[in-house]
């Protein structure tokens, strides 16, 4: 009772002449995790990264989570990790939407004695405490061995479109390079070669229904690098009435092209363990904030990293993929779009 109110008393009568104010103040407040996320027409983000994210770090402890997806725009990121930080974050969890622009963020919070992690996409430069992602050149090999092997098997044609992910996204690079490596010893035809702005959906759509009316029904695959963009190539190959319907591949085992792959309209996507992905990175931004020492199994661009296993999956694979994963269930799968 009296003992407590004197305390607090003093404490109150103390603040006004204690050492750098500022200094204790920022250190004390520095109790939250930030989480950046980039966009929101790809379905993952909110429905897997965040929430899986939010509940590890409930799980661990007392730190409120600051929330924001930059929808596409690095100029609202670079604000919302401004505002994190002004609002007292002491770790940012980033997954940049413009990899370059992106530095300036993390300069911002080294300058404030502030961790970054970079989540799933790296950023270009920049003191960077962790990386979490996937193995993203292994990703590209995945998705173009399967498609080579089954337009070969089609046996409809050579000749095939590319459908890549956002020019600033360092992520799409590799998924280029990797699916590069197999294609261009493969004997198909790449016809035509397209970087997404945006990862847009509706820009995939676009592209493809003017590769359609240029190249016709010389088109025998479509390699689209992930489920969104694929989903636009489907679209306009749909709306184009393509017979035999071309090979079509995609990544991130969206409940969508699931279904897609179910009804045959799109062939294979990539699995990637976003559980994981996001838990680990909780478990990482925790350990910074309450300045643990964290270790990492690899290093990529001098960074501290995990990448983890992708895996490809086809029609006869979805049950010992996703379904035995609990990423989806068969109800899932099954309940109509
Ligand atoms: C991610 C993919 C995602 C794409 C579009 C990439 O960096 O690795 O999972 O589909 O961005 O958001």
């Amino acid at each position: 009772g009296t003992a407590a109110l004197a305390a607090v008393g003093l404490a109150a009568a103390l603040s006004g002449c204690v050492g750098p104010a500022s200094d204790a103040g920022a250190d004390r407040a520095r109790e939250s995790i930030a989480l950046l996320l980039p966009e929101a027409k790809t379905a993952r983000y909110e429905t897997f990264d965040r929430p899986l994210f939010e509940a590890r770090v409930r799980e661990l402890g007392d730190h409120p989570v600051l929330y924001a997806n930059a929808g596409q725009n690095a100029a609202t990121q670079q604000q919302q990790a401004e505002s994190a930080l002004a609002a007292g974050a002491g770790v940012l969890v980033l997954d940049p939407v413009d990899a370059d622009a992106a530095v300036s963020i993390v300069t911002a919070a080294n300058a404030a004695g502030v961790p970054v992690i970079s989540y799933d996409r790296l950023v270009a430069g920049g003191d960077i405490a962790y990386f979490v992602s996937f193995d993203n050149e292994r990703v590209g090999r995945l998705q173009a061995t399967a498609f080579v092997e089954a337009v070969r098997d089609a046996g409809d044609g050579d000749g095939i479109l590319m459908v890549n992910g956002s020019p600033t996204d360092g992520n799409a690079d590799q998924f280029r390079q990797g699916a590069h490596a197999v294609i261009d010893r493969s004997g198909l035809r790449v016809l035509a070669e397209y970087d997404t702005p945006d990862w847009s959906p509706d820009k995939a759509q676009d592209w493809v229904a003017g590769q359609i009316a240029q190249y016709g029904d010389e088109i025998a695959g479509v390699y689209a690098a992930n489920d969104g963009t694929a989903g636009g190539a489907i679209s306009a190959l749909k709306a184009a009435g393509a017979e035999p319907f071309p090979i079509v591949t995609g990544q991130d085992a969206e409940l969508a092209a699931v279904q897609r792959i179910v009804v045959g309209d799109q062939y294979m996507t990539v699995y990637k363990a976003i559980r994981t992905q996001a838990e680990h990175a909780a478990e990482v931004a925790v350990a910074l904030l309450r300045g643990e020492q964290v270790t990492a199994p690899t290093l990529v661009d001098g960074v501290p990293a995990v990448l983890l296993e992708p895996v490809p999956v086809t029609a006869g694979d979805i049950m010992a993929t996703v379904v035995a994963d609990g990423f989806w269930t068969v109800g899932d799968i099954c309940s109509p779009p």
